[in-house]
């Protein structure tokens, strides 16, 4: 949920600039929901990788015809003749994401414009 007086401006500037966006991982809570869901085409993004004892961090967004980390967030479209973006998984996206900007501090510090 996010803070109060929050509206997205839809710059994209998150998803596009923020490394830690589109290079880190999903919670458990994510990975199950997606399962769940039967979202095979975002699990196919997401490289769980084992701690032992059953424990797994789940990192995102993992090319599932490379294996590399992407340069850039497979789920984010910019509209066409406009200078929007919108996420593709906007309803199911991870935590992380729904979770960006976590106060207007952080929003601030990472020039989100919106506040
Ligand atoms: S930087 Fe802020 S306003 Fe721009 S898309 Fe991201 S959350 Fe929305
Ligand atoms: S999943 Fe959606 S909100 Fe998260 S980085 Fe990608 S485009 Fe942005």
């Amino acid at each position: 949920m996010p803070p109060a007086g929050f509206k997205c401006k839809q710059c994209g500037k998150c998803c596009l600039n923020l490394r830690d966006a589109f290079e880190t991982c999903a919670t458990e809570e994510d990975v199950l929901f997606w399962e769940k869901e039967g979202r095979e085409d975002i699990l196919s993004w997401v490289d769980p990788i084992p701690l032992g004892d059953d424990h797994f961090i789940y990192d995102i967004w993992i090319s599932p015809i490379t294996g590399d980390d992407v340069q850039r967030c497979p789920w984010l479209r910019k509209l066409p003749k406009k200078d929007k973006y919108i996420c593709r998984i906007h309803d199911v996206k991870p935590q992380h994401c729904r979770e960006y900007p976590r106060s207007r501090k952080h929003a601030k510090e990472t020039g989100c414009k919106g506040f």
